[in-house]
C-alpha cells in the first residue's frame, strides 16, 4: 500500500477534498496525534499539531476517537475538536445514551477482588477503570507472558463476559454489543451529514475502521514501519504535522499565507 505522500496518495487527498463534499476528519489520539510514550499519562499533542488542527477545526468537523475516556483525552488535545469520543466509541456520541455500559463495568469491578488485584499488580499490570470499559495495561511489566496470564485470570472472572480488544501493550474489556470506533465514526458522519471521511489511526483497535470503511473514505494507517495493513495509505507519526499542514493548505490556502 502506498505512502500518503506518494503521487497516488496526494491525488486521493485532492479528490477527497473536492467540492461540494462535506468532510469529517476523524483521528485516533495515542500513536496518531501524539507519539506513544512509556507512561500514558504523559501523552500530549505537539503544539504544532494542536495549532494546525485548531485552524482546520474552523472549516471542518473534527472528531478525536480514542480508547481513553473523554475526560482523559480532552485535556491532552490543545485544540477544540467538535467531537471527542472516548472508550473506543462508547462515550461521547451526541445521539447515544450509553447507560448500560457503566453498570456492567461496576459489576466487573466488584468481581475483581483484592487477591485478583494483587495478582495483577504483582505481574506488573495496571488496571484502568474508564467508566464504560476496563483496560489492563502491561507496557511496564517485566515478563509480558506472565502479565497476559494474569490478565486472562482476571478477565475469566468478569460476568457478563466482555468483548476483548487487544491494543499495544493493553487488553481492553468492553461490554458485549458495545459500539466500536467504526460505529462511532459512521454515526458522526451521519450526524454531520458528511459524505466524506478521512480517518487516521495506528493501533490494532483501529482495524475495525479500516476493515469496514466504505471504499471512498480516505483511511490512513499511522505506522513507522511503512505498512498500510487494511488502510488505503500509510504515514509515519512523525509526518502527522506535515500531513495536517497539507490538509490545511488544501482546505484553506489563505490560512498558511
Ligand atoms: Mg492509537
Amino acid at each position: 500500500m502506498p505512502h500518503l505522500f506518494s503521487s497516488e496518495g496526494l491525488r486521493a487527498l485532492r479528490d477527497t477534498l473536492e467540492v461540494p463534499k462535506r468532510l469529517l476528519l476523524a483521528l485516533d489520539f495515542d500513536g496518531t496525534l501524539a507519539p506513544i510514550v512509556p507512561l500514558p499519562e504523559l501523552a500530549q499533542t505537539s503544539p504544532e499539531i494542536a495549532r494546525v488542527l485548531g485552524e482546520i477545526a474552523r472549516q471542518v468537523n473534527i472528531a478525536v476517537v480514542s480508547g481513553r475516556s473523554v475526560a482523559d483525552v480532552s485535556g491532552r488535545l490543545g485544540f477544540d475538536a467538535r467531537f471527542v469520543v472516548g472508550n473506543h466509541g462508547l462515550e461521547g456520541l451526541p445521539d447515544r445514551v450509553g447507560k448500560q455500559a457503566p453498570e456492567v463495568v461496576e459489576q466487573w469491578r466488584e468481581a475483581l477482588d483484592e487477591s485478583c488485584l494483587h495478582d495483577l499488580a504483582s505481574a506488573g499490570v495496571m488496571l484502568e477503570d474508564k467508566g464504560h470499559s476496563l483496560s489492563f495495561h502491561y507496557r511496564l511489566a517485566d515478563d509480558r507472558d506472565a502479565a497476559l496470564a494474569a490478565i486472562d485470570r482476571a478477565v475469566d472472572r468478569l460476568r457478563p463476559a466482555p468483548r476483548l480488544l487487544a491494543g499495544k501493550c493493553v487488553v481492553n474489556a468492553l461490554p458485549e454489543n458495545a459500539a466500536d470506533k467504526f460505529y462511532a465514526i459512521r454515526e458522526l458522519a451521519r450526524h454531520t451529514s458528511s459524505d466524506m471521511v478521512i480517518f487516521a489511526g495506528d493501533d490494532v483497535t483501529d482495524d475495525v475502521v479500516f476493515e469496514q470503511a466504505p471504499p471512498h473514505w480516505l483511511t490512513i494507517r499511522v505506522d513507522s514501519q511503512g505498512e498500510a495493513r487494511r488502510a488505503r495509505f500509510h504515514l509515519a507519526q512523525t509526518d502527522m504535522a506535515l500531513f495536517l499542514q497539507r490538509l490545511l493548505a488544501e482546505i484553506c490556502p489563505q490560512a498558511l499565507a
